[in-house]
């Protein structure tokens, strides 16, 4: 690690970041609202020659939606917007609602998306909402772009699938079916400003029946090094039928998959005990949501 000053750069369009980046990645790290980077510089846990600043970037900030595509976040577009984003609000209202619960207001108006799973810390507040969503994640680099299901994005903690040279450009959550929907709880020691203790991101379809199970994904975080998919217990749970039986093989089947270990926020004891209870208000909170959703 080097004690030299920074270099900073601010490039003025996505042409000029990526050309940038093309020469000088090995060196540079991206600076999106900075949240981390700065508290890791000045820990000294990091330190780059430089820093590629791309958060005034237009062609990285926006929402749209379309029916075929779903959402498109774009990799810059802050917290606070995805949060307030009516868009969001309506096709994934599970993560307006993860976004509102990280950090603080003057952190949400810094944060990006983007920052949050590139920093891939397995208590980050979004990448279980986005697991659950299977959302698709849009790699690019100078002179080329590549898609890659978020679920092979984390690869070991504060790891992730990025080559040297790319960066995520945006995110896109497919349309949910029409009995299909997504929830998001967390636990913390606090109510706001907390690192969660454990968080878990829900997805559960239903049959035509209203009452047959045809897919269910669960993703947990915070208890493992990175935010996974409880993929055996999904299996299990396909064709089952609503009911007690089905939250009691949900609730076991992520305590199986687990792997908790003791730290500042909580024991591995407390978090196998708790993510069974988060795993059934999650699924809960679906079936609800469904049920809305028919009206
Ligand atoms: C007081 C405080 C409270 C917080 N509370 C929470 C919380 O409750 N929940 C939570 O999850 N987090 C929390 N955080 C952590 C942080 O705010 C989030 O992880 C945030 O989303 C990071 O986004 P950023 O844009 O600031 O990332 P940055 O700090 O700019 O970047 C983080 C990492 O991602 C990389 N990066 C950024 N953008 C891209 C891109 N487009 N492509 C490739 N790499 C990229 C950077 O190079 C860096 O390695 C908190 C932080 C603070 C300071």
């Amino acid at each position: 690690m080097h004690s030299e000053p920074i270099e900073y750069e601010k490039p003025a369009s996505l042409r000029e970041f990526e050309s940038i980046y093309a020469a000088k990645a090995e060196d540079a790290k991206i600076l999106s609202g900075g949240t981390d980077l700065h508290v890791l510089i000045k820990e000294k846990l990091l330190a780059p020659r430089l820093l590629i600043d791309i958060s005034d970037l237009p062609e990285l900030r926006g929402i749209s939606y379309d029916p075929v595509r779903g959402v498109t976040i774009m990799a810059g577009t802050k917290i606070a917007e995805i949060e307030r984003s009516p868009l969001v609000k309506e096709h994934a209202p599970a993560l307006a609602f993860a976004a509102a619960n990280l950090g603080s207001n003057q952190v949400r108006w810094m944060a990006t998306m983007a920052g949050n799973i590139c920093h891939a810390s397995p208590a980050a507040e979004t990448p279980p909402v986005l697991l659950a969503h299977d959302c698709e994640l849009l790699i690019a680099r100078q002179g080329g772009e590549r898609t890659l299901p978020i679920s092979r994005f984390f690869l070991s903690y504060r790891k992730t699938a990025l080559e040297t040279g790319e960066y995520v450009k945006a995110f896109r959550l497919p349309p949910l079916p029409a009995r299909a929907a997504v929830s998001y709880r967390f636990k913390g020691l606090r109510k706001a400003m907390e690192i969660d203790m454990l968080n878990i991101g829900a997805y559960l379809e239903l049959g035509e029946d209203g009452t047959s199970v045809n897919e269910v994904r669960l993703a947990m975080g915070s208890v493992g090094p990175v935010t996974y998919r409880a993929v055996v217990t999904e299996q299990k749970l396909k064709g089952m039928r609503i009911g007690e039986e089905f939250f009691a093989a949900a609730c076991d089947g992520v305590v199986q998959e687990a792997t908790p270990i003791d730290d500042v926020r909580a024991s591995a004891q407390y978090r196998n005990r708790v993510i069974g209870v988060l795993t059934r208000r999650a699924l809960e909170e679906c079936l609800h949501r469904i049920g809305e959703r028919r009206g």
